[in-house]
């Protein structure tokens, strides 16, 4: 992502969200927050430095501070472009002069603050260096809710992103399959991500036979054959929101044990959904979804936690996993992706963006989750 956010977001929009994050990091003990170029600065200032260099830029947030923004004094013109700058002040500092002196100067001497999780080390460490009275924790850590609730412009952003990827996939369910390599697959689905609207790719798997039991296989030379399961996840980011979607296709007729596999992932997703209402713990979603699977004799082939949150980012907080406590709230979206891993064999995922409403939750991908038969 290059340029500022072409979210429908105003200065207003933005300084509430500033001073939200500050007041949430007093709320946990924190002097204040240091924001390096990634998806929280995106999300507090709309902006997103065309290059990330070694030169420092850094949003610092203190309660009771109006905020500013550290930065290069030739980015100063880009970054004063952003839509969240008028609820900003820009500090601007010319190479020569120690940005960690520029940075200090806004900071307490002593303090605990919130870091981003991508600040560069050498920002962090010149920081240590010129306050040594200072500590600092992750900023994921400190505030993992932070981005998590979406409000209705954000949500209306991931609902169209994940109808573009719902687009791709009636697409791509179109196009022959046996006889070429997964990676060409990969370049059509990138394609129609980007057809339909995407400015980013973030991922294409397309897992055939045996590597569909990989999760974490992207695309290889495999030749797709004749009688493959073939799991295909995809996402990216459109209009600075993100989407994430898994279907497995078979080629050609499958064998009853596929069907029997597939239909078993599908109950799981459907129970993981069912299972998202406000005050349940993310755990449960996990656990709605896992039950399925074990009960089928497959728990040992449940390899991942059944969910990510999803925002600017296509992964994120809050996490559906076993231990993790957090209630639903309405607002927060995030992926229902349950899958079973025969090593060797097949693998079957089905992965829908879901978000919680008033009564239970609402699915931002609505292709078929029946096992679609490609040529
Ligand atoms: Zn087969
Ligand atoms: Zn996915
Ligand atoms: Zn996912």
């Amino acid at each position: 992502m290059t340029g500022t956010t072409p979210a429908p977001f105003t200065a207003d929009d933005y300084g509430a969200r500033m001073e939200r994050a500050a007041r949430s990091a007093a709320d946990a003990g924190l002097a204040g927050l240091l924001v390096a170029p990634g998806p929280d600065l995106v999300w507090l200032t709309g902006y997103a430095p065309t290059a990330v260099t070694e030169r420092l830029t850094l949003l610092v947030l203190a309660p009771g501070r109006d905020p500013v923004l550290v930065v290069p004094t030739l980015e100063a013109p880009d970054a004063g472009q952003a839509a969240g700058a008028p609820a900003l002040t820009l500090r601007d500092w010319t190479d020569g002069q120690d940005p960690y002196a520029v940075t200090a100067g806004l900071l307490d001497a002593r303090g605990r603050f919130g870091v981003s999780d991508n600040a560069w080390a050498m920002h962090l460490l010149g920081l240590q260096r010129t306050l040594p009275g200072t500590s600092y924790a992750s900023l994921t850590d400190a505030l993992p809710m932070l981005r998590a609730v979406k409000d209705a412009a954000e949500l209306d952003l991931l609902a169209a992103a994940g109808a573009a990827a719902d687009q791709a996939f009636e697409e791509i369910r179109t196009v022959p399959f046996a006889g070429r390599r997964e990676s060409d697959v990969g370049h059509d689905l990138a394609a129609l991500l980007r057809r339909f609207g995407h400015s980013q790719v973030d991922f294409t798997i397309v897992g055939s036979g045996p590597n569909g039991a990989n999760p974490h296989h992207e695309v290889g030379d495999r030749v797709i054959q004749d009688g493959d399961m073939v799991v295909l996840d995809f996402g990216g980011l459109k209009d600075g929101y993100g989407s994430d979607t898994t279907r497995t296709v078979h080629v050609g007729e499958p064998t009853d044990e596929e069907r029997r596999v597939h239909d078993v992932v599908r109950a799981a997703q459907e129970a993981g959904f069912r299972a998202v209402r406000p005050g349940a713990a993310c755990q449960e979603v996990d656990r709605a979804a896992r039950a399925v699977i074990a009960d089928a004799g497959y728990g040992p082939y449940f390899i991942h936690r059944t969910g990510h949150g999803i925002g600017v980012t296509t992964h994120e907080p809050p996490y559906m996993i076993e231990g993790e406590e957090q209630p639903l709230v309405p607002g927060m979206c995030f992926s229902v992706e349950p899958g079973i891993y025969l090593p060797g064999r097949f693998g079957v995922r089905i992965e829908d963006i879901v978000t919680v409403t008033r009564d239970g939750g609402r699915r931002l991908n609505n292709t078929t989750r029946e096992m679609v038969i490609v040529g």
